[in-house]
């Protein structure tokens, strides 16, 4: 390599420390770290034997038994395969000869190549995935048929090929026309990717899976309206999705931005759950969008994007790491392989940063339920309910829940309850 790109690489790696230096502060200061101060007599002991009776306790347990492994092999599987195709020149050939029959100019590599890979890797993992269906099939927790669960795989492998291919065409694209800068240009291209993309999810994703009707005029869409408007976050409407065609397993979330902010509850949850263990739900959502989580985790990940991206100038700049992927320069369409593979890798160690902090936002929100509704007892029995019928492991082992571990357990979710009811018990 040439001075010039010597000193560029070392300018991308610079920014990237910058940028990441910039995510532990922005992380550091918006994640709510201390939610509830000790009660007096001390912390509630988490219990995870009270969360459920014990023949549900047995069930989720062996649940989670049959699941853990399936899971994390898939995970080790789909790195592998990753990895087999990206280190080695095998992705490039990949790509290679899937843009072969149409000329196999570069953009039709990456186009082509792309979802060659994707596909690819989903296939090997397919098997497991399958198994992991007939798992929850057999617990009851599915009520997908197999032609749905095929269109869904279908679906979002389609979604996912396509959109990984047109964002790695631009990408390459900027490599090509701006040999010495690219990162930088990508690196703000990655950011608004991300930004743009956490705006559309609701547009685009949610309903490719699901449809949704407008809650009928009831007493409870009266006290969910009532209830939003009470946190001071405007609602235009409570919609149900139709979740039961998939799964047995309950929940509801708020999305949407402005005009177009809604509540959206499963039909599986209207029809399981009394009025006010709804409320506390919705409740939990609505603290969500008063502590605008959403607009931290877009801009968390936009900033991750970016520092991912420069670390990018720094890593492709590596001429052995290039030849290693049958790549001839940064710019070369066989470096995709590569490029998901670095992806997939760097997927995998923000996830226990990601659930670090969202463990925090999640008993944040728990909080805002609990301090919105003041019904402990509500909280607590919805809880439950959830842990029961979601099968949720109320005691998963401490580094499965470190790593995988999105909301705190059901146990400590109790004891939280319980902790704010001594709190607030005068
Ligand atoms: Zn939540």
């Amino acid at each position: 390599m040439n001075r010039a790109g010597r000193a560029g690489a070392r300018a991308a790696l610079v920014v990237a420390v910058v940028l990441g230096a910039a995510l532990v502060v922005v992380i550091a200061v918006r994640a709510p770290w201390v939610v509830l101060p000790e009660p007096p007599g001390g912390h509630t002991p988490v219990d995870p034997a009270s969360v459920l009776p014990p023949d549900v306790r047995m069930r989720a347990e062996s649940f989670a038994a049959a699941l853990r492994p399936a899971s994390l092999l898939s995970l080790l599987l789909s790195l592998g395969v990753s990895a087999l195709l990206g280190l080695t020149r095998l992705g490039a050939r990949v790509v290679t000869a899937a843009a072969a029959p149409l000329g196999g100019k570069w953009p039709v590599q990456v186009l082509l190549g792309v979802p060659a890979l994707l596909v690819l890797g989903r296939l090997v993992t397919l098997p497991i995935a399958a198994y992991a269906e007939v798992i929850r099939h057999r617990y009851g927790l599915s009520t997908r048929s197999w032609g749905l669960w095929a269109r869904d795989v279908a679906v979002s492998t389609a979604i996912s090929a396509l959109v990984t291919a047109f964002a790695l065409l631009s990408f390459l694209w900027l490599v090509r026309r701006l040999p010495r800068t690219w990162w930088a240009w990508s690196a703000l291209a990655a950011a608004g990717f991300v930004v743009v993309a956490s705006f559309l999810y609701p547009l685009v994703i949610e309903p490719a899976f699901n449809t949704f009707e407008s809650l009928p005029a009831s007493q409870l869409r009266t006290d969910l309206l009532a209830l939003a408007d009470e946190s001071g976050v405007p609602v235009s409407d409570v919609l149900v999705s139709d979740a039961s065609r998939r799964t047995t397993a309950l929940n509801a979330y708020v999305s949407g931005f402005g005009s177009t902010r809604r509540i959206v509850v499963y039909d599986t949850v209207l029809e399981q759950l009394p009025d006010a263990e709804i409320e506390s739900i919705v409740a939990h959502e609505l603290g969500h969008v008063v502590h605008r989580d959403v607009l931290t985790g877009t801009l968390v990940g936009a900033l991750g994007a970016a520092a991912a991206t420069a670390l990018l100038g720094w890593l492709l700049a590596w001429t052995p790491l290039l030849r290693r992927a049958g790549a001839d320069a940064p710019g070369d369409p066989r470096v995709v392989a590569l490029l998901l593979f670095l992806l997939a890798a760097g997927g995998l160690l923000a996830t226990p940063v990601q659930n670090l902090v969202s463990r925090q936002v999640e008993a944040h929100a728990d909080l805002f339920a609990l301090d919105l509704t003041r019904d402990p007892d509500a909280f607590i029995s919805m809880q439950r309910r959830l842990a029961g019928t979601n099968l949720s492991d109320p005691d998963p082992p401490a580094a499965w829940q470190w790593f995988f571990g999105s909301h705190p357990t059901a146990a400590q979710r109790v004891a939280f309850a319980h902790d704010w009811e001594k709190l607030n018990r005068s």
